[in-house]
């Protein structure tokens, strides 16, 4: 008989009661260092009391009027992001794959608006994740997650990652945007290579393209700056983001500047609870804690201290481990072993952090993560992989003495 849930996750049998910071709690009583944090999401781990009161309190008053009506944390959030961003405007979502929805909305919409309506077509790139609704499996281009669904959504072109020359070959008349994460996050933690973002941004500028950006697992801190373009130094037409943005409550966000929002105007896009007053509550209070000052240099800090833990395990045990990769706070173990061998493994120290593609564990621990547990996690990693030195150690041979 099938689940009462629809049965299209592989859950880990673990119930959690609560959690605190860094750590969730079973209902019966086991604690674990979640290195997960709800897949990038939880930047300021579990229960945070600041936010947690921020919630409680807008509960009280006010959840949900829809967008009919003016909504002033809304407004609130719009100026205060737009104030350290390349945005000038922004419409609120519930998720990641809603905020690219309405990207790539707003990349075809200004091309329309700019007289080139035939400009509709996308670069993306190989390895890329976007979500699971129609336009972004499409924009994803992951054959796994598009069978059986189509017909796929026309009007992206895929190129492999990092490769400029390709996205050069790729332009057509018919491109009007390219799309990409400055880091892959489900794609296995890649990181394009120096340049990548700043070569991009020229060839937009040269060919009257847009820039968009999928900053929902890389952006908020993740990467050590509030967003991860913020390293190469340029700055995006559109940008979507949500996980960390809502600290655990379902929100998400595109932003945009006034040019590339051009098209967007009365009627042409809408969400029944997009930004609704408790999301806006609980990601003003977000980004209370995450611009408060030392927040960026703490993530930094620890993502240096948890890289050179990492870096002597890897060398430690070449048999499990290949490399750490990664920006900040956003990194990838890729493993010699089954990647999902190494999660299971890392789970019965008690460490819970999730696979991605290539071949990669990532370690995506709340940003308020402290030195300590960031040398218990890495112990609890070298654990595991002294466990799976263990399970794979040939069995003795028959009749060997004893
Ligand atoms: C998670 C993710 C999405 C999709 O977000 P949802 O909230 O699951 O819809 C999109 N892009 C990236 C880079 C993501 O990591």
């Amino acid at each position: 008989m099938i689940a009462a849930v629809l049965p299209t996750y592989a859950r880990i049998d673990l119930e959690f009661e609560r959690g605190e910071g860094c750590w969730l709690v079973t209902t019966d009583g086991r604690r674990f260092l979640d290195f997960t944090a709800g897949i990038a999401v939880n930047v300021l781990g579990h229960a945070h009391p600041y936010l947690v009161d921020a919630l409680t309190q807008q509960a009280r008053k006010l959840w949900h009027t829809s967008n009919l009506f003016r909504i002033v944390g809304g407004e609130r959030l719009a100026a205060r992001l737009s104030a350290v961003t390349f945005a000038d405007t922004m419409f609120f979502t519930n998720s990641g794959a809603e905020a690219l929805e309405c990207a790539i909305k707003m990349a075809r919409k200004y091309q329309f608006a700019s007289g080139n309506p035939e400009k509709n077509r996308i670069i993306t790139f190989q390895g890329a994740f976007h979500g699971r609704t129609l336009a972004t499996i499409a924009a994803g281009g992951n054959a796994k997650y598009l069978e059986g669904f189509e017909p796929a959504l026309p009007g992206f072109d895929q190129v492999p990652f990092g490769d400029i020359d390709a996205v050069k070959a790729a332009i057509t008349p018919y491109t009007g945007a390219i799309l990409l994460e400055p880091v892959q996050g489900e794609g296995g933690v890649r990181v394009p290579p120096d340049g990548f973002l700043e070569a991009l941004r020229a060839l937009c500028d040269e060919k009257g393209l847009l820039l968009v950006l999928d900053e929902v697992q890389c952006g908020v801190g993740r990467t050590g700056k509030l967003f991860a373009h913020e390293w190469a130094g340029i700055r995006p037409d559109i940008m979507a983001v949500a996980k960390g943005i809502g600290g655990g409550f379902p929100m998400g966000a595109c932003l945009a500047t006034e040019a590339a929002a051009k098209g967007m105007t009365l009627g042409t896009h809408g969400s029944t609870y997009g930004g609704n007053p408790l999301a806006m509550a609980v990601g003003n209070a977000v980004l209370d804690l995450v611009l408060a000052d030392g927040f960026f240099d703490h993530v930094n800090a620890m993502s240096a201290r948890l890289k050179d833990k990492l870096g002597a395990v890897v060398a430690r045990h070449p048999r499990v481990l290949a490399e750490v990769r990664g920006k900040g706070l956003l990194l990838g173990l890729k493993a010699q072993v089954p990647a999902g061998d190494l999660v299971t493994a890392l789970r019965a120290e008690g460490l819970l952090a999730p696979a991605a593609a290539d071949n990669v564990v990532r370690l995506l621990p709340p940003l308020v993560v402290s030195a300590d547990e960031v040398d218990l996690a890495a112990e609890k990693i070298e654990a595991a992989c002294v466990r799976l030195e263990e399970a794979s150690k040939p069995l003795p041979a028959k009749g060997a003495a004893e």
